[in-house]
């Protein structure tokens, strides 16, 4: 399984993805996962904690909130947790890393 990015971009901003160690952030079994905007941090629990598919979950569902942080969308958490569990699957069950290719400007001389 691949490695977590270390840093996400989001928008303008870029976001350090922090993978947690103390089991003492679970604030609750639903909850092993945080948005930070004002220091533009996204931590997720560590596999220690958390089954590694279920942390790559909680990655996009930070990923999210940052998304309408950074877009200025007033998103409920059931709408979040709702994107998030279908955008997983999207993303389990097709390959769609034609959307990770970076665009490059084709020089016309
Ligand atoms: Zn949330």
């Amino acid at each position: 399984m691949k490695p977590l990015p270390e840093k996400i971009k989001v928008g303008g901003r870029i976001y350090d993805v922090i993978v947690e160690n103390n089991p003492d952030m679970i604030i609750d079994d639903k909850t092993a996962g945080f948005h930070n905007p004002r220091r533009l941090t996204i931590t997720v629990m560590s596999p220690e904690f958390v089954h590694p598919l279920k942390q790559r979950e909680i990655l996009l569902h930070e990923i999210i909130h940052a998304v309408a942080h950074v877009g200025a969308i007033d998103i409920s958490e059931d709408a979040v947790r709702g994107l998030a569990n279908i955008l997983f699957g999207v993303f389990q069950n097709n390959d769609i890393s034609c959307l990770s290719e970076k665009y490059e400007r084709e020089v016309i001389s």
